[in-house]
Parts: C-alpha cells; structure tokens; sequence
C-alpha cells in the first residue's frame, strides 16, 4: 500500500489543506455565547470528552474559555492553512421563535465570528436554522461578516430539508455563493428532533436551487444504528454535481469502514469528498496503525492525526484543499 498523502507535493506548488468541519463549544457561562444543557453537561459522552481532551489544563478562568484556548493552540500548531469552525444555532418552534428549554447545544454565530478575528486559520461557518423567523436576514448579515458557509444540523435543530417553507432561504444562499452544510447521517452526540431528517434523500430541494450543498458525514452512520443512510448519499452524488461530501467523524471508532468503504466508489463520487475532522472528537489510531505507522509525528496534533489518516485513502488530489474553492476563499486563483 502506497502511504504517501496525496496533498503532500512540493513546497511551490502545495495546495493550502483546509478541515471543513470542526466545532467550539460553550459550557454556558455566558448563555448569548452558547451553552450546553444541563442534560448534555451531565452526559457521560461530555465528561469523557472533557477528561480525554484534558481541557482543564488550558488556559482560560472558565470552561468556555479553555475549551476555546484548546481549540486555537491546536489550529495554530496544526499544519493545516485553515480550519472552519462551526456555530450551532437553536431548536425553534413552528411559528419561528426560539425554543431554549428545548435546545441542548449552541453556539452563536458572533462566538465564531470572534473567533474568526483571534486567528487568521480560522474560517468561520455559522449555522442557522432556517425555521426561525429572521433567517433571511441572518443569511444576509453573516455573509456580510465573512462566513461563507452555514450550516444546518437537520437532526439536532428539528429541521426537514425537504420542506417547501425554506425556498427562499436555500435561493437566497445559492444567490449570496453560500455554501450549505447539512448534518446527515445518525446524530448520537446530543438530544436529536429526528434522525429520519438527517436522510441525504432529503437534500433533493435545496440541491434543485443550484448552490453547492455538502452533506457532513455522507449520510454514514454508527455499526450499531437500525438505518443506514449511506446509500442513499451516494445515490445522490450520481444525481447531482453541486453536492459534496465530508469526512468529518468518520475515523471514530464506531463509523470503522466507514473510510474504505466511501474510497471504493468511482471518482464521481470520490471527486467531490471534502476533508472534515469533527474536531474536538479524536480519531482512533489503532484501527489505522498499518496506514500511519506507530507513532506517526501528526499524532501530535488532533488534527493533523485525523488529515494523516484521511488523506492514505486518497480520495482525490482535490480532498483537502477543494472547499476554498468552492468558498470562493481569495487563496485560491480562480
Ligand atoms: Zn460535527
């Protein structure tokens, strides 16, 4: 097996290696910066994430502010150009007003957007659900702040992609060249609305309004899950050139041939795969050992450790620099 990263090229001509999906979180100090829920807080997922992460350690007098110091040391320290880091907006009710007491994770787009302005990596994705009322105005306010991705996490947020009520929102973001990232795939890290929104098969109307669409995860989901939503995203890759993939979780333990399986496919598919992490969940380097080696010097890092396995699949020479493209990120001539 050739072990060679594909993106590895020379000096002169390297591409700039962009992760097109890690998250911040908020413990909730300061609730407009984002919170966890108390049910999320006390999740056994939250504390291991907090001792494995060894997030007290950082600098910071809180959690929030730790949990950010982590984040850019790690950006800063990591080989890679850019990373875009994820808001998360609320659950909103039917008439499209917020539904705190129903939210178990969020992070507000000015908490990314601030970020955006402490490192220069940093590229910020808002997120907004299209069910609140302002939608269109907030599409509008973050694309003029910089963030040329939003995302919606149709599991978490309760939103159906299908629905004829976001027309005008999936149009206006093909109009503005904001990308749209929608979660697919089984959600088991927080308190979901429906996993059946997650489908890819759901992506059907906003891909008709011709702006790129990714689906994060490529609709993968865990061994254990009763559905499998893979399928039907490769289904719609052969359908449609404006949707794209991410690799985000996908080395986790539980999504284990996962990777193999999405570099089978034929380079229709394999062509339009973005690199994603899904910062701060690590990868698991055991099942990867014969691909990286020991004691690769990217373990170091979480992740350059998660581009170092991503990258011995070799989807395509395009997988980790593609997205600045479709960004329209000014790093990229065009
Ligand atoms: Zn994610």
């Amino acid at each position: 097996m050739d072990n060679t990263p594909l993106d590895d090229t020379t000096a002169a001509s390297k591409p700039p290696l962009v992760d097109a999906h890690a998250h911040v979180f908020c413990w909730g100090e300061r609730p407009r910066d984002g919170f966890l829920s108390q049910r999320t807080r006390r999740s056994w997922l939250t504390k291991l994430m907090l001792w494995m992460t060894g997030v007290h350690k950082e600098q910071g007098a809180t959690i929030s502010e730790k949990m950010r110091s982590r984040l850019l040391r790690h950006v800063d320290q990591s080989t890679l150009d850019y990373v875009v880091v994820l808001a998360q907006d609320a659950v909103y009710r039917d008439d499209g007003s917020r539904d705190d007491p129903a939210t178990h994770f969020y992070v507000s787009n000015d908490y990314v957007l601030d970020l955006a302005k402490r490192s220069s990596k940093v590229l910020p994705g808002c997120s907004i659900n299209p069910i609140r009322r302002d939608a269109l105005a907030e599409l509008e306010r973050v694309c003029e702040a910089g963030s040329r991705l939003v995302k919606i996490h149709t599991a978490i947020q309760g939103v159906d992609p299908a629905l004829a009520r976001f027309d005008a929102f999936y149009r206006r973001a093909a109009e503005l060249g904001v990308v749209l990232m929608f979660h697919t795939g089984y959600e088991h890290s927080c308190t979901v609305q429906s996993q059946d929104f997650a489908d890819p098969a759901r992506l059907e109307r906003p891909l008709g309004h011709g702006g790129t669409i990714i689906a994060a995860h490529c609709g993968t989901c865990a061994l254990y899950d009763r559905g499998d939503q893979y399928p039907s995203f490769v289904e719609m890759m052969h359908r449609h050139d404006n949707l794209y993939g991410d690799t985000a979780i996908m080395a986790g333990l539980i999504r284990l041939r996962s990777l193999r399986r999405l570099s089978r496919e034929g380079s229709d598919v394999t062509g339009r795969i973005l690199h994603g992490s899904d910062y701060p969940f690590p990868p698991a380097r055991l099942p990867f050992v014969f691909r990286t080696g020991l004691f690769p010097p990217q373990r170091r890092n979480t992740f350059d450790m998660d581009l170092r396995i991503k990258q011995s699949f070799q989807f395509s020479p395009g997988y980790a620099c593609k997205l600045l493209e479709l960004l329209g990120h000014p790093a990229v001539s065009r």
